[in-house]
């Protein structure tokens, strides 16, 4: 595996292995690896012939009280765990080499960024598309994988590619892998390790609180009652704010107060302490 930190040196290990036609995949992460990244690795590795994956802990991203600063660094073990899985090339810019001085570009698409998660955080997936777009003008990659525990980045994603022809028309290059999760159920993250022993007991109570309001919901309860229910199961447990729990139409993100005919999707951000929790689960309509 090539670590790189240039653009320059990027551009020369993409020459290399773009041979004969060869497939590339981008896995793109903030780091502090866990196995729902090696998870997005894995696929990667089995659709494409070559891996670049990226670290980069994205500071347009993060809001100004948020935790950029606080973010676990780990590049060595990171490329380690990497090289492990049969990446090809690590591309680590640091900010400086990711907007040099002057940079004034930014991404912004519209609708499906304006609720749950950019509501609550404003900026965010401006940040996440502007580096998004920047990470596939950079490497070129014929496929990209995202964590549907990012269900709206993925959503956002999506978007951004088929506004701006990312990839080739009805060919789907941008793909989602199934949330990873810990043996209790809580989706894996880097903030879980954020969590003291007591915090991390209680964040298990969401990913089951979340499967009952899903079972509800699927029974015919409306999301309004099911999500008051969910909120006092979290609050109970020791969770200390709740930024949203909503239901909403998969595809478009909009809210819904009953299941429809359409896949729906319930997703919750919900705060321990000063670590913010996401995470989101398919409600099927009854059959
Ligand atoms: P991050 O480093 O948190 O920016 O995540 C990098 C990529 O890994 C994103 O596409 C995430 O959605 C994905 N990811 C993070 N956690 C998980 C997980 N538990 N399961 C599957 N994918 C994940």
């Amino acid at each position: 595996m090539q670590t790189v930190n240039t653009l320059r040196m990027l551009r020369t290990a993409l020459a290399q292995l773009r041979v004969e036609n060869a497939t590339i995949a981008l896995v793109p992460t903030m780091g502090a690896l866990h196995e729902g990244h090696l998870t997005l690795v894995r696929r990667a590795r089995s659709e494409a012939d070559h891996v670049v994956a990226s670290i980069f802990v994205n500071p347009k991203q993060f809001g100004p009280n948020e935790d950029l600063d606080a973010y676990p660094r780990r590049l060595a073990a990171d490329a380690a765990m990497l090289e492990a899985e049969g990446v090809a090339v690590l591309w680590a810019p640091d900010a400086a080499a990711m907007y040099p001085d002057g940079f004034a570009t930014n991404v912004s698409v519209a609708g499906v960024s304006d609720g749950l998660c950019g509501a609550a955080r404003p900026g965010h997936f401006d940040g996440v598309a502007t580096v998004v777009l920047k990470l596939f003008n950079q490497v070129a990659p014929d496929m990209a994988f995202f964590g549907e525990k990012d269900f709206q980045q993925l959503a956002v994603i999506r978007a951004m590619a088929r506004d701006l022809d990312l990839t080739r028309p009805h060919v789907d290059a941008i793909i989602g892998v199934p949330t990873v999760r810990e043996a209790d159920g809580l989706a894996m993250s880097s903030r879980n390790r954020y969590l003291s022993p007591e915090q991390r007991a209680a964040a298990a109570v969401l990913p089951r609180a979340m499967q009952t309001a899903a079972a509800a919901i699927a029974g015919g309860t409306g999301a309004a009652e099911a999500m008051g229910a969910l909120e006092t199961e979290l609050i109970a447990a020791g969770f200390t704010s709740i930024d949203y729990a909503t239901l909403a139409d998969a595809a478009s993100l909009a809210p819904l107060e009953v299941l429809g005919a359409a896949p729906a999707r319930l997703l919750v951000a919900a705060r321990i302490g000063g670590t913010r929790l996401i995470d989101n689960i398919a409600i099927n309509p009854a059959a």
